[in-house]
């Protein structure tokens, strides 16, 4: 791998790990134990990838940035009560199928309680026809 790919990965992971904090741009090039030139450089490349966004803020009286990562870290919260978890109906349960994640009110419902749930289409009743 080339040294350069590291290097971005190293410090693409402290911008996303400094969270809703973000991290000083300073302290990154610190952290990564480049110099300042070579920091602002990996800051701009980000920034114009859209994986970072650059905030200027003043720091001790210096106007500097800081870097926040545009990458949300997954937790399990997000997922946390989801109805899919505990559906008796997953195994049927697919894109093109008669129960799908596209129709679920269920699952509608959850992403969002301001939803219109969509109109489950009513099951055909079977009807058995008498043996004579
Ligand atoms: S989308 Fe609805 S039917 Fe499908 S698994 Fe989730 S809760 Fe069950």
């Amino acid at each position: 791998m080339p040294k350069n790919n590291k290097l971005e990965r190293m410090a693409l992971s402290l911008v996303l790990e400094a969270g809703e904090e973000g991290i000083l741009q300073s302290d990154m090039w610190k952290s990564l134990g480049v110099t300042s030139r070579e920091g602002s450089r990996l800051a701009i490349k980000f920034e114009e990838k859209g994986a970072v966004e650059r905030r200027k803020v003043l720091h001790n009286g210096r106007w500097t940035y800081k870097l926040f990562s545009q990458t949300k870290a997954v937790t399990i919260a997000s997922i946390q009560n989801c109805p899919c978890m505990i559906c008796q109906d997953i195994d049927k349960c697919f894109t093109g199928g008669e129960i799908s994640p596209l129709n679920c009110p269920r699952l509608t419902i959850w992403i969002d309680p301001n939803l219109e749930p969509p109109e489950v289409p009513m099951e055909e009743p079977s009807v058995e026809e008498p043996e004579s």
